[in-house]
């Protein structure tokens, strides 16, 4: 616990809409780990921005829990970070209709996010899809962040939130840290292994086109082996090579080599070899964190324990902010 006071806070999430892809693990989550050990890191599962698609309630349930089990899984420590379940610390929601008060209509149209699930989705645009980023912005400026490791697609929603922070800043004094994305710098944008100009989505529907942390490992080399690619059976990174690219991108993240290295390691090779190293180095890399979440995902009442303890954890921090924020806005405060 010592220096936790000084320590920079770190904050991300992760939805609970399907099990996270290779995308998600090489983008955020094994960042996540990482910074776990220099700065005062919060978790969350974002059960709350997962409704705007509207799951099945028993579905939800289920991926919360499993997403949660996946956290720790990863080697995050419960005790010494704070890792919980959104919905369970009200004060999200509650930053975030007065941010979305201070939010323009305008702004948040442009956000690239929204019009693509828009599209996904066009029989279901709701107005919480619309507001998604002003959730993120509550998510993050409740605990005064200073980092969010984040994948590249968040991005815009990350200078969002800034603008919002610095408006309301600007019309009622300091409130709200301005947070810095983390993006690291390969790994930040894993593709759809069929369509690599997209990127990997765990709510694709296209499940050949992404990677689950969770696939065995026969599921794994398989969908590698079928990744798109091009007809020039030559391994460098080049444009027009998206799928090439990609797979060295993943490649490169799973074993720490360079570009120039793994051009030099498949020199006169084709592309079935190269596939099968990256297969393998895929399988690998996720291997341990399978181990774990076998283990851990039959044991509710140790994730329930953590859940309780990290949502109290989240909760202590948050209603400071929030508290901040509403006798800012002019809310009456009368202490109980
Ligand atoms: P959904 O399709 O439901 O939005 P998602 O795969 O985009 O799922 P999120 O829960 O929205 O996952 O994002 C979790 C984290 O993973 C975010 O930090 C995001 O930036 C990162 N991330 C998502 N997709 C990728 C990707 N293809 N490459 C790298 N990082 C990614
Ligand atoms: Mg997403």
């Amino acid at each position: 616990m010592e220096n936790q006071e000084k320590k920079k806070i770190v904050l991300s999430a992760i939805q609970p809409t399907g099990t996270p892809t290779l995308g998600n693990y090489l983008g955020a989550l094994k960042n996540w780990k990482t910074m776990a050990n220099d700065y005062n890191c919060l978790y969350a599962v974002a059960d709350l921005h997962s409704i705007t698609v509207r799951p099945e309630p028993a579905d939800l349930r289920r991926r919360t829990l499993e997403m949660y089990a996946l956290l720790i899984a990863l080697g995050l420590d419960p005790e010494k970070n704070t890792i919980f379940i959104q919905s369970m610390v009200p004060e999200h929601a509650q930053l975030a209709w007065i941010l979305d008060c201070y939010t323009q209509f305008g702004e948040a149209s442009r956000m690239t996010q929204f019009k693509d699930k828009s599209e996904k989705h066009p029989d279901n645009v709701n107005v919480g899809l619309f507001a998604y980023p002003v959730l993120m912005a509550a998510d993050i400026l409740l605990y005064q962040t200073d980092f969010v490791p984040i994948g590249a697609d968040q991005k815009q929603h990350l200078e969002i939130t800034r603008n919002i922070a610095e408006r309301f800043n600007g019309l009622y004094g300091n409130t709200f840290k301005l947070p810095e994305p983390f993006i690291g710098k390969v790994g930040a944008r894993v593709m759809s292994l069929q369509e690599p100009t997209k990127k990997m989505s765990k709510s694709d529907t296209n499940v050949k086109g992404f990677i689950s942390v969770l696939d065995d490992d026969n599921a794994i080399m398989k969908k590698i082996k079928s990744a798109v690619t091009d007809s020039e059976a030559k391994v460098y990174y080049g444009e027009g090579k998206d799928g090439v690219n990609n797979l060295m991108g993943i490649y490169s993240c799973c074993t720490g080599k360079t570009f120039d290295e793994i051009e030099k390691e498949f020199d006169g090779k084709g592309y079935g070899d190269f596939k099968t190293a990256v297969g393998e180095a895929v399988i690998e890399e996720l291997r341990p964190l399978k181990e774990e979440y076998a283990r851990l995902i039959n044991d509710k009442a140790y994730l329930y324990d953590c859940a309780k303890l990290g949502a109290e954890k989240a909760s202590y921090f948050a209603s400071r902010t929030l508290k901040k924020a509403m006798k800012k806005v002019g809310f009456i405060q009368i202490d109980k």
